[in-house]
């Protein structure tokens, strides 16, 4: 016997959750019921600038009405809280010192804008361009401290190749420094990165599986290295393929219309949602290699 499957849904409240997001939670739940397994709720509120409290309870009411049921979670407790990262910091603090205390990071003081300058194109068009390396010390070693404020970066095995099993889209396989490069594991402001967090969480959590879309493949990879950095074992992987409209451009919040909100003040039922073919088409019986597959390269 395994571990006994847990799965998470683990929304931001940044803005109303929309359909693709119902959608991607939906599979999570599947996933959890034929397992026999559980649904852990997540409040990914890290970032408090962009959060709202009023988003924070809008995702709760809008999951549970869509009929998304979780026994953990910020609204109703359980062994693993609290179930806000916001008020998970000492756990994230830890490790950022663990990973600093054994040199895996290093102080960078670029800014996103000299970042962007230094590279020619964005690499993956979903993604954050490769750090060009302005900050990172030749050789791997322990840095303390910084006498000015700083960003820390994690430092990628550059030309290693990284790798996992994909329970929807199998091996992934992308080279260290080629495909993705040093990344921010804590902002100058002391605010935690998600790469940072998430990996915490989901370990601190004790998810065995993380469903979630397609766009999250490369952060994966730089989860499994923080991971394998600080010694925990990482939960598996089921990648969904991403929801776009009708012009090809993946649903965002931004796309009111869509927001479970909208439909659900317009008079749509979860019922009649989960009935229309773009919830099932793309997805298909659990494989995921629908239309609107937006594979990051
Ligand atoms: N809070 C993140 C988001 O909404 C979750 C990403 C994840 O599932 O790891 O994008």
């Amino acid at each position: 016997m395994g571990d006994p499957y847990r799965g998470r849904l683990a929304p931001s409240p940044t803005g109303f959750l929309h359909l693709g997001h119902a959608r991607t939670f939906w599979l999570a739940q599947q996933r959890a019921q034929l397992f026999g397994g559980t649904l852990i709720f997540r409040d990914d509120d890290l970032d408090q600038s962009r959060t709202r409290a009023v988003f924070a309870e809008a995702q709760l009411d809008d999951l549970r009405w869509f009929g998304l049921q979780w026994s953990e979670g910020p609204d109703i407790g359980g062994p693993h809280g609290p179930y806000r990262q916001s008020q998970r910091l000492t756990l994230y603090t830890d490790a950022f010192h663990r990973l600093r205390d054994d040199g895996w990071i290093y102080p960078c003081f670029c800014s996103r804008k000299d970042i962007q300058a230094a590279v020619s194109a964005p690499h993956a068009s979903d993604d954050e361009p490769i750090y060009p390396g302005t900050c990172r010390p030749t050789e791997r070693r322990v840095v303390c401290s910084s006498a000015r404020p700083a960003h820390w970066r994690f430092r990628v095995p550059d030309g290693e190749s990284c790798s996992f099993i994909d329970a929807a889209f199998g091996k992934v396989e992308r080279v260290a420094g080629r495909d993705f490069g040093d990344f921010v594991v804590w902002r100058q402001d002391g605010v935690p990165s998600y790469q940072l967090a998430c990996i915490m969480d989901d370990v601190g959590m004790q998810i065995s599986e993380v469903v979630r879309g397609a766009d999250l493949l490369l952060s994966t990879l730089r989860q499994q290295l923080l991971a394998k950095a600080l010694g925990l074992r990482p939960p598996t992987y089921f990648h969904c393929p991403l929801w776009c409209d009708e012009n090809g451009v993946r649903l965002a919040k931004r796309h009111a219309a869509m927001s479970l909100r909208s439909l659900r003040e317009a008079g749509w039922t979860p019922e009649e949602l989960r009935a229309r073919p773009e919830f099932i088409e793309p997805i298909g019986p659990l494989g995921p290699m629908g239309p609107c597959v937006v594979f990051p390269n």
